[in-house]
C-alpha cells in the first residue's frame, strides 16, 4: 500500500516522499480540490460539527441532508433520493432490501465487488451473465420465468474495463420479460450525459424505470452513495435499508461538499468536454505506440499487460519516471488480463499529458520484449 503525503488540484500527489503525476484518481472532474467545495464543507461543519453522531432516523439527520437529496432527485431526473454513507453501502442497501429470497438477480460479470457483496447478503438466488452480452442475458431471463421477481444488476461504466454497459439492450429486454433494472453509476456520475447525470441520460432513458445507484465519491469530489428513483422505491429504503438504519450518517461537511458539486456537474460542461480530449488523445497516443488499451470512452483506460509480473513491472516504471498509477491483478480482474488503470482527470495539464506519452514511448520496446 502506498501513503500518499499530500494531493493538489494540478494532478500531483506526494507518494512515500516522491513527487509524482497522479494518474489514478477516480477524481474525474478535479472537484476533490475545488475551493467551492471545501468552503461550502468549511462552513456546514462549522455550523454542524466534524461529525454527525447520529443515525439518519435518529439525530443526524441535517438540512443539508435534506437538500442534497433534493437536489440529486433534480440531477438524476427522478422523484426522489437517498444518501448512503459510501457507494458500496448503497448498492448492499438497495440488494439486501428489494430482492429476497424467492428472487433472482441477473448479475453482469464484470460487476463491481460491492454489488456481488449485495447479491450475496440478499439471499436471492444470482446468475451471472456474460460481461455485455444481451444474448446471454435474454437466455437467462428465458430460463427464469419461475421467480418472484427479477432484477437486472449491471455497472454503467465498468470500473476497470472502462467501457460503458449496453443499458438501451438491457432495458428492453427488461421490458420485455417483466423484470427490474438497477444500474451502478459509480463511474458515470459527472462523466456521461450532455448534463454529466451518467449512464440513463447519456443513453436518452430517463423515462424508463432504472433504478440509479451512484457515488458522491468520484467525480463529485466528496464522499457518500446514493440511489435515486421513485419516491415509494427511496420511502421503502429508508425505512427498510439497514445500513441506512443502522449506520451513522456522513458528517453535514462531506455532505455539503457534494451538495456544492450537484450545482457544478451540469453546469460546467467543459470539464467533461475535456476529459474525453483528453481521454481519446491519450488512448489513440497509447495504441500507436503498441500498447494493447480498453476503454477510451470514458476517462478509465486499461492498459492490459497480461501476466502480474508485467504490470507490476510497468507500474514500478511508471513510478520510477514519476507517474503514479498501480498495477491491477487478479483477483480484481480476470486472470490474464493484469493492467494499469489508468485514468484521467479534466484538471489534467497538456504538458502533464504529453510527459506521459513521452514516458511510454520509452518503456514500448522494454514492455514488449518483457
Ligand atoms: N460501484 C463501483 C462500480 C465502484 O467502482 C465503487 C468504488 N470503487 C463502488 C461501487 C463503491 O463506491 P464507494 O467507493 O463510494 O464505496
Amino acid at each position: 500500500m502506498q501513503t500518499v503525503e499530500s494531493l493538489n488540484d494540478r494532478g500531483y500527489a506526494m507518494v512515500n516522499g516522491k513527487k509524482m503525476l497522479l494518474f489514478s484518481s477516480n477524481n474525474y472532474l478535479g472537484l476533490a480540490h475545488d475551493d467551492r467545495l471545501i468552503q461550502s464543507s468549511i462552513q456546514a461543519t462549522q455550523c454542524y460539527g466534524a461529525g454527525s453522531t447520529g443515525s439518519r432516523l435518529t439525530t443526524g439527520n441535517t438540512t443539508v441532508h435534506e437538500e442534497l437529496e433534493k437536489r440529486l432527485a433534480r440531477f438524476k431526473k427522478t422523484e426522489a433520493a437517498v444518501v448512503f454513507n459510501t457507494g458500496y453501502m448503497a448498492n448492499l442497501a438497495a440488494l439486501t432490501t428489494l430482492v429476497g429470497g424467492d428472487d433472482v438477480i441477473l448479475s453482469d460479470e464484470m460487476n463491481h465487488a460491492s454489488i456481488i457483496d449485495g447479491c450475496r447478503l440478499s439471499r436471492a438466488e444470482t446468475i451471472i451473465y456474460r460481461h455485455a452480452d444481451l444474448k446471454d442475458l435474454e437466455l437467462k431471463l428465458q430460463q427464469t420465468s419461475h421467480y418472484r421477481k427479477r432484477l437486472i444488476v449491471t455497472d454503467g461504466v465498468f470500473s476497470m474495463d472502462g467501457d460503458i454497459a449496453p443499458l438501451p439492450g438491457i432495458v428492453d429486454l427488461a421490458e420485455r420479460y417483466d423484470a427490474v433494472v438497477m444500474v451502478d453509476d459509480a463511474h458515470a456520475t459527472g462523466v456521461l450525459g450532455k448534463d454529466g447525470s451518467g449512464t440513463v441520460e447519456h443513453f436518452g432513458l430517463k423515462d424508463k424505470a432504472v433504478i440509479q445507484m451512484g457515488t458522491l465519491s468520484k467525480a463529485v469530489g466528496a464522499e457518500g452513495g446514493y440511489i435515486a428513483g421513485g419516491q415509494s422505491l427511496i420511502d421503502y429504503l429508508i425505512n427498510k435499508a439497514r445500513p441506512f438504519i443502522f449506520s451513522t450518517s456522513l458528517p453535514a461537511g462531506v455532505i455539503a461538499s457534494a451538495l456544492a458539486a450537484i450545482d457544478i456537474i451540469p453546469s460546467e460542461d467543459e470539464r467533461r468536454v475535456r476529459l474525453r480530449e483528453i481521454s481519446k488523445h491519450l488512448y489513440d497516443e497509447l495504441t500507436s505506440l503498441g500498447y494493447t488499451v480498453w476503454g477510451g470512452e470514458t476517462p478509465i483506460l486499461a492498459i492490459i499487460c497480461g501476466e502480474p509480473e508485467k504490470a507490476l513491472f510497468l507500474s514500478r516504471t511508471l513510478y520510477e519516471n514519476g507517474i503514479f498509477a498501480p498495477a491491477i491483478r487478479p483477483p480484481t480482474v480476470p486472470s490474464g488480463t493484469s493492467r494499469i488503470r489508468f485514468t484521467v482527470m479534466a484538471t489534467h495539464q497538456d504538458e502533464q499529458i504529453k510527459k506521459v506519452i513521452e514516458v511510454f514511448k520509452k518503456m514500448a520496446p522494454l514492455i514488449q520484449g518483457e
